[in-house]
């Protein structure tokens, strides 16, 4: 059975710089065949859940000032409207065409760069508590022995106001919350894990929630988690990966 994911998506330079998470989503991506993907990306916050219907999602280039390569960079992978039918109705969720945010397409063009395997995008509920957005990732366990990738994209640390150059270290602030972070998520401590903003720093590294909170939604949809990355880009941004088996 496959496990879920939670990926830090980074910048969307991602998508073309040869960082160490790029080349770990490119050998990760190898590794896996599934029939179809689910997708929760911070980058499509909603106040209800919602889902796309795509046929042939579209690639959206949300974010400014990157270099024109970035903007013609196209992850043409089909929809699959009958499983996201599905997914409303189970879910209560509004069925809407959406293309795929650079949340879904920058990791997923690294992990499948053929774009040959299906992708369904399911909004990030922002205004939900913790608990009901693990338990949105429950609900979503059972696809995983149908063979679907469940992923939430994020980041473990995401506070864009901190930025340092590229290649720069973890200042400890950061360090602090994401070993807080792994050590929680290792002993599988979901409680302390569902209370994420009283974890040290927590505030400083993330001074809005929605790149964290598809962490608990990969949570919830799996098992005990593995840590299968670590790197840090810009200092700020951890570029952790864990599988939820
Ligand atoms: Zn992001």
């Amino acid at each position: 059975m496959l496990p879920s994911l939670f990926i830090s998506h980074g910048s969307p330079m991602l998508a073309l710089t040869e960082t160490p998470a790029h080349a770990f989503l490119r050998e990760l991506g190898r590794r896996l065949r599934p029939q179809a993907v689910v997708v929760v990306s911070a980058h499509w916050a909603s106040r209800r859940l919602m889902v796309s219907t795509s046929e042939r999602p579209e690639t959206i280039h949300d974010f400014g000032g990157f270099p024109r390569e970035l903007f013609e960079c196209q992850y043409p992978a089909p929809g699959e409207p009958e499983l996201a039918r599905r997914l409303a109705r189970e879910l209560n969720a509004v069925p809407v065409e959406r293309g795929l945010d650079h949340g879904a397409w920058v990791p997923l063009s690294l992990m499948f760069p053929e774009a040959d395997i299906p992708v369904v995008s399911l909004s990030l509920p922002t205004q939900w508590s913790n608990a009901e957005l693990a338990a949105l990732g429950e609900r979503l366990a059972a696809l995983r022995e149908e063979n679907v990738l469940v992923i939430g994209s994020g980041s473990l640390t995401h506070n864009l106001y901190e930025m340092l150059p590229l290649g720069a270290e973890m200042p400890p602030w950061v360090g602090e919350f994401a070993d807080w972070i792994e050590a929680r998520l290792t002993e599988d401590d979901r409680e302390s894990l569902l209370a994420w903003e009283q974890a040290p720093k927590a505030r400083e590294n993330h001074p809005t929630p929605e790149h964290f909170q598809p962490l608990l939604v990969a949570m919830g949809a799996g098992g005990r988690a593995e840590r299968l990355h670590h790197s840090v880009e810009h200092g700020v941004l951890a570029m952790d990966l864990y599988a939820f088996a």
